[in-house]
């Protein structure tokens, strides 16, 4: 019988992950990446969201026009989003690496509650300098993206999303991985920092 000295408490959990990057650091490729690798659900609130546009929900009317002014949809419509998603059986079994949430003090402390302490295994930060993922953005613009709406996310990742990491850094969850060089040095670099994360 092994002892139970090298127990950890995320032994037993489905991989667990939040991934934060400036758009245009290569965020998208390489949540494809690590769902191949750890069979992890790709949750991204964007995705959602435009989905919801897309469909012509009711949800999909309200944040609409927030999303093409670059805007953050209200972290209540957000929670509630992220909340149902995280309940489904998929997610549940199989974890899941989120993407774009949370973006706000409110949607992590909620994440947080919604998951318990330990329920997280590694928060992620892919960085990429901002004069780099300027250039790539302005490359390949998206439909919801013009000048003044890639600047004005470009800005809101640092007066929003840059305090939310460091939120969870001061709680210790952060590993930054370097974004910088090509996809598949950054997807290397994001297994050996996710491996050691799943080691605890
Ligand atoms: P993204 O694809 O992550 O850049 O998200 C596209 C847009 O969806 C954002 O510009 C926001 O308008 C909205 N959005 C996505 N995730 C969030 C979130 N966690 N909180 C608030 N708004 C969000």
């Amino acid at each position: 019988m092994p002892d139970h000295d090298d127990h950890h408490p995320h032994e037993a959990m489905p991989t667990r992950l939040v991934i934060f990057g400036r758009q245009g650091a290569g965020k998208g490729t390489q949540c494809l990446r690590i769902v191949e690798h750890y069979g992890v659900v790709h949750l991204s609130t964007g995705d959602m969201f435009r989905a919801a546009v897309a469909a012509g929900t009711e949800l999909g009317r309200q944040v609409g026009p927030i999303m093409e002014a670059g805007g953050l949809v209200s972290d209540e419509l957000t929670i509630a989003i992220v909340r149902e998603r995280l309940a489904a059986d998929d997610v549940m079994a199989g974890g899941f690496v989120l993407d774009g949430f949370p973006r706000t003090p409110a949607q992590s402390q909620a994440l947080l509650d919604m998951l318990g302490d330990d329920g997280l295994h590694a928060v992620i930060e892919l960085d990429v300098p901002l004069d780099e993922v300027t250039a790539r953005m302005k490359a390949r613009a998206r439909e919801d993206d013009t000048d003044e709406s890639i600047a004005k996310r470009l800005a809101l990742y640092d007066a929003e999303t840059v305090p939310t990491i460091d939120w969870f850094r001061e709680r210790g969850l952060v590993v930054t991985v370097d974004g910088l060089g090509t996809e598949d040095r950054v997807t290397e670099r994001l297994v050996e920092a996710i491996d050691k994360a799943l080691a605890g």
